[in-house]
């Protein structure tokens, strides 16, 4: 029987994968999807939370710890898969935050280094910022290519990809998840891992149809929709991301320029609008009249997977021995994905953790 179930292929779920391979462990990853299609597709690849002085310490610990891993992780893809997830320095420019003394003294507090933006990078500004913040070593991914290359590092370490295939319910024996019940049929478990993103508070109510409790009490993830435009732009115009309030732009390797994103709603819808991408192209525009000829190529959507606490949900099930669950890293999922599939993995294994494990626990008051 395989080692480990995961459900959710995502880049949670293929982290999680990862460190199980490493093991030696036998790994299913279960998607109701194509692997990697949904919000781990659908981001900006910035591997820097947006205000991250506001964001709560638990978050950041992962950020920080994820980014010491990730040199490695990206050579390691790159040497086994040959597809290169375009790890790049592009170093952020922040236009305005809500409070650039706070931010400025949180980078400094934190080792992340700041200096003066690069004036030809400001000369491309359609507007004139008062008091601009230069990040140079903030790193971003192209992550549809991360992720094509997870999944194909994963499939050579033989990991069993089951797509299309959605959980549906679980049967439980004696406090331990039995069989997972699947549109593909009934799967026996030995381990189950939860990493199914904006999916994961209702996935949580399917597996326990039959306790009342009030709507994602149990685990409290739901959808927060982000609406993303892309545009080629002249290879080699822009090298920086650039934010302002929120809104971003994230130049690729070949051109393409990234402009995101909305924050929206709670239901799970991925429509688009018009009256969005025109919010994002006058975005751009403004701030880099230059690309005014560009077109947009392609717009889209995502559901972030949201928490109420801003912190994801890391850990095993205090009453299901076999059941444990990594899910609800709202907009930083990219950046923080190495440390949390390390953590969940120590604790499934019981190793002790180097990243304190309580923040991340679901609440026991809420547990049926
Ligand atoms: C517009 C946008 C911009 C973003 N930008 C960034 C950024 O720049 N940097 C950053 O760090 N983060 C960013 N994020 C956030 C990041 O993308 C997410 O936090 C991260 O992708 C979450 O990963 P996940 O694996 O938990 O979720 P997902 O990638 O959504 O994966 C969950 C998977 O579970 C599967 N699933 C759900 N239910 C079931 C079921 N019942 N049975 C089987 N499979 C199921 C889904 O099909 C899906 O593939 C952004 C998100 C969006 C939407």
């Amino acid at each position: 029987m395989t080692d480990i179930t995961i459900v959710g292929a995502g880049i949670i779920g293929m982290m999680v994968a990862r460190e199980y391979t490493d093991l030696g462990a036998s790994v299913t990853l279960i998607d109701k999807n194509l692997a990697g299609h949904e919000a781990s597709w659908a981001g900006g690849g910035m591997l820097f939370p947006i205000n991250p002085e506001q964001q709560p310490e638990a978050v950041m610990r992962l950020f920080f710890e994820s980014m010491t891993f990730f040199p490695k992780l990206i050579q390691q893809l790159y040497e086994v898969t040959e597809i290169d997830p375009e790890w790049l320095m592009s170093g952020l420019l922040i236009l305005q935050s809500d409070d650039v003394q706070l931010l400025s003294t949180w980078c400094q507090q934190n080792g992340v280094i700041t200096s003066q933006p690069p004036t030809e990078l400001l000369s491309k500004l359609g507007c004139q910022p008062k008091e601009p913040l230069w990040l140079p070593e903030i790193y971003q991914v192209r992550n549809p290519r991360l992720l094509r290359a997870l999944k194909y590092f994963l499939t050579l370490r033989n990991v069993t990809f089951m797509e299309n295939c959605t959980l549906t319910g679980v049967k439980v024996k004696r406090q331990r998840i039995d069989k997972l019940e699947t549109t593909s049929g009934l799967l026996p478990v030995n381990h189950l891992v939860l990493a199914t993103g904006a999916w994961s508070g209702d996935n949580y109510q399917k597996i326990f149809p039959d306790k009342a409790y009030p709507r994602y009490m149990g685990m409290d993830v739901f959808p927060v929709k982000g609406q993303m435009i892309v545009v080629k732009g002249p290879q080699g115009y822009l090298d920086s991301i650039i934010l302002q309030d929120g809104q971003y732009m994230i130049p690729r390797k070949d051109g393409r320029i990234i402009v995101g994103s909305t924050v929206e709603s709670m239901v799970f819808d991925k429509s688009i609008t018009t009256e969005v991408r025109e919010n994002l192209t006058d975005f751009m525009y403004r701030l880099l009249p230059d690309l005014k000829k560009c077109v947009v190529e392609h717009q889209w959507s995502g559901l972030r997977p949201g928490t109420i606490s801003g912190i994801p949900f890391i850990g095993c099930h205090q009453e299901y021995e076999n059941l444990s669950f990594n899910c609800g890293h709202f907009r930083n999922g990219l950046s923080t994905s190495l440390a949390s599939a390390k953590l969940l993995v120590d604790l499934i294994e019981k190793r002790s953790p180097t990243v304190d494990p309580s923040p991340y626990e679901l609440n026991k008051s809420n547990f049926h």
